[in-house]
């Protein structure tokens, strides 16, 4: 294989890529839930999952998801809530709302049926061209080339092209070549998938295995002696702290032995939209206990009991968790306290059957915090 960048292009060195890395990926595919048994609606479900998480931690609740919903259709016929509830521990909730709206979409105007080529794939909500690729080559065979971080990582380093992901030609070029190669190979959808295992684990982001890699014989960036510096490193627009004042209620629950705790829904957008949490304020700075006290509508001031930084992608989140008074004091006013807070929908809810609901992983960690407090006192 000739290391120019035009050879990538040429049918036959495509293939001659391909090839490689079709052989490489029989041996050393990483054995994952979502290959054994291959359809487009598992497909559809990974693929979901993935954006933005790591492998290892979407295996569980891959198969968690699965159980409770192993077709499309029974997808599709679940409530918002409880697919919020299964998707808790993966982050970035938008997902999970666009794939329950793509499965109402298969179920509504394609007969329940998961479409097979990208173009259909593509009108369905939350399917853009990577994805859309990836089940259609990857399931269906289709010569659709697709582009993720690790493909556009494997393409930069192979032809030792300067540029970075996001600029527009850099990805221009990634997915001619990604078409290239997938219009010349006989299994376009075995390749696709072996370039991005390629991509997750040996031409890893940081200090790449050259020394197993099944194309390092044409890698110009293997040959230039310093592969990770392709591509080139995006500067980050600086992080922004903001601070979430955390109030958490508990109260014992009538019909059993157990304890609720006061939950309300945050707004239909932003961060973590519609998802349940504890009542709480935000804000761009640390408050003072007594604008707390009145931001709740307490008569008491609130007592600090823990606080923690949350990173989420653009943001750091300072969380400071509160409860209404110390044990034994008199209980607040539930009634204050929503009114100060603008009256959003609200509920009780049993903590033993809080996986019922949809709550980010920090505000599980903060409810687990203060119950694990209060037992403390006792
Ligand atoms: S030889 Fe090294 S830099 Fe080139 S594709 Fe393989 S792992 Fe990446």
């Amino acid at each position: 294989m000739s290391p120019s960048e035009e050879s990538l292009l040429d049918p036959h060195q495509a293939r001659s890529f391909g090839d490689a890395l079709s052989l490489w990926f029989g041996r050393s595919a990483r054995d994952l839930p979502w290959r054994g048994q291959r359809d487009g609606y598992r497909a559809l479900v990974s693929e979901a999952m993935l954006q933005q998480t790591q492998v290892d931690r979407v295996k569980e609740p891959f198969e968690r998801f699965m159980a409770r919903f192993p077709d499309v259709v029974s997808l599709a016929n679940g409530s918002e809530e409880e697919v919020l509830a299964l998707w808790q521990g993966l982050g970035y909730y938008r997902r999970a709302r666009l794939l329950h709206a793509a499965a109402q979409a298969i179920r509504d105007q394609h007969g329940g049926v998961v479409p097979q080529d990208a173009a259909t794939l593509l009108s369905l909500p939350g399917v853009g061209r990577y994805t859309a690729g990836a089940i259609a080559s990857i399931v269906f065979g289709e010569r659709a080339p697709i582009v993720d971080g690790n493909v556009a990582r494997v393409f930069a380093r192979f032809t030792a092209r300067p540029g970075k992901p996001g600029d527009r030609d850099f990805d221009a070029r990634c997915w001619e070549l990604a078409s290239s190669v997938a219009s010349h190979v006989s299994k376009p959808g075995i390749v696709n998938e072996a370039i991005m295992e390629l991509g997750a684990t040996v031409c890893r982001k940081h200090d790449p295995d050259c020394d197993h890699c099944p194309v390092r014989q044409g890698c110009l960036g293997h040959a230039s002696g310093e592969p990770d510096r392709f591509p080139e490193v995006r500067t980050r627009a600086p992080r922004t702290t903001i601070h979430h004042h955390v109030l958490v209620c508990l109260r014992r629950s009538d019909s059993e032995d157990g304890v609720e705790v006061l939950l309300v829904q945050r707004p239909e957008k932003g961060l973590w939209a519609r998802m349940w949490q504890p009542p709480s304020i935000e804000s761009g700075k640390e408050m003072a206990p007594d604008m707390l006290t009145s931001g709740f509508g307490l008569s008491h001031q609130p007592v600090g009991i823990h606080r923690f930084e949350h990173r989420t992608t653009h943001r750091d989140i300072m969380f400071h968790v509160n409860r209404p008074e110390a044990p034994g004091e008199t209980a607040f006013s539930e009634d204050d306290l929503l009114r100060g807070l603008g009256s959003p929908a609200h509920r009780w809810q049993q903590v033993e059957r809080l996986d019922e609901l949809g709550l980010s992983n920090p505000h599980r960690r903060i409810i687990d915090v203060a119950i694990s407090k209060q037992s403390d006192e006792r």
